[in-house]
């Protein structure tokens, strides 16, 4: 018997990446940062793997290592990388390393002594989002010591990259230049012998929109988990949403009139009810903000919070339908019984699915993979 859970449909997750790689022709990363963006790093990776992606996507080194433990051998990438890190490790597990300036580079030019073996680095350049990536004006000194570090054997280079502002926007202006600047600055990569084997910009959005911005390699991530990276999408692209978040009701009690329901009473009953006891709160990701908004399915109808959600629980306020302790509540699901979505979910809180779904399970809720 379960008290609250989190499930993962893995076949979605296969599904999603067919249908992230069909007609791209272009090799696809699956992005599992985040803990699989709240899915499970490892399961998400493998099942992402038999759909069909050749190439995972994280950001730290952990995360990386986390995948070569479980003895996941295609080509990583961790692209976000503190100064001063055991490099070594990551070099020597064959983590590919992405590197936006010449001080990263030369960090990693000195970790591949004590690897033992040349790096596979990306060059990461930044074409308008002002993260991470050179800028246009650095770009040539990096390419300059990137060609010098690959002709002496330190380094292979994998990889030029980069990454979107506005590819949930489809048509917004930013794209083109940021596409035009990408190509700007491939040229100059190509001007200093720099002819990587995967050159790559694409994330959900652009996987499912922009053809253009394919290239090489797509690295999608939300969209590999069921969720639309545009928002109002209908048709969902045809992704199937992975996860499903559901507790079963601790307790049922009639109340009164006029009750103030959870912490500092934000909910009054309007008429004699029925209220339920959910056994999950903002210890195990349902957010604070979802208070008296975010809906919840239960005993046949979607029905907002009532009241707080507290550190491990929440209420729903259930009128005179028969809803009895034992009865499964579901948060946000696959949406093809009628239960919330992770869109709903983030419509009713003010945020976007990503948050909603990374942020899902704790230590006490338990993942549950089907
Ligand atoms: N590439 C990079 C560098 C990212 O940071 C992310 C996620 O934020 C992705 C790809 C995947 O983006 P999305 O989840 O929108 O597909």
């Amino acid at each position: 018997m379960w008290q609250a859970e989190v499930r993962v449909d893995l076949d979605a997750i296969r599904h999603n990446v067919a249908v992230l790689g069909a007609g791209t022709g272009a090799e696809v990363m699956a992005v599992v940062k985040g803990d699989g963006y709240g899915h499970g790093a490892v399961p998400a990776a493998l099942a992402a793997l038999d759909g069909g992606a050749t190439w995972l996507g994280v950001c730290t080194l952990d995360e990386a290592l986390q995948l070569r433990e479980a003895g996941i051998t295609v080509p990583v990438l961790s692209w976000l990388l503190a100064p001063g890190l055991p490099l070594q490790r990551a070099i020597a597990a064959d983590v590919d390393l992405s590197a936006s300036t010449t001080e990263l580079l030369d960090e990693i030019v000195r970790a591949t002594a004590e690897a033992g073996r040349a790096a596979r680095v990306h060059l990461k350049i930044d074409t308008g989002l002002a993260r991470g990536g050179a800028s246009a004006e650095d770009w040539p000194a990096l390419c300059v010591a990137a060609a010098k570090a690959a002709a002496t054997g330190d380094i292979e280079l994998v990889g030029v990259w980069s990454h979107f502002v506005y590819a949930d926007v489809p048509d917004h202006p930013t794209i083109d230049r940021q596409l035009a600047a990408f190509r700007a600055a491939l040229t100059v990569a190509e001007n200093h012998e720099i002819n990587p084997r995967v050159r790559h910009i694409a994330n959900s959005a652009a996987t499912l929109t922009r053809p253009d911005a394919h290239f090489d390699l797509v690295r999608p991530g939300i969209a590999v988990y069921g969720l639309s990276p545009v928002a109002g999408r209908a048709d969902n692209f045809g992704l199937r949403r992975a996860m499903t978040v559901r507790a079963r009701v601790l307790h049922a009690k009639r109340v009164a009139a006029g009750q103030g329901v959870s912490y500092g009473h934000t909910y009054t009953t309007s008429g004699a009810t029925t209220l339920a006891l959910v056994p999950l709160g903002y210890a195990d990701g349902v957010p604070r903000a979802a208070s008296n908004l975010a809906p919840v399915r239960l005993a046949g109808a979607n029905r907002a919070i009532a009241g707080r959600v507290c550190m491990d629980q929440f209420v729903i306020d259930c009128g005179d339908d028969p809803v009895a302790a034992g009865d499964v509540a579901v948060l946000f699901g696959n949406g093809d019984d009628g239960a919330p979505t992770a869109d709903d979910w983030a419509e009713a809180v003010g945020t976007i699915n990503y948050e909603i779904v990374t942020r899902m399970g704790s230590a006490r809720v338990p993942r549950v993979y089907d």
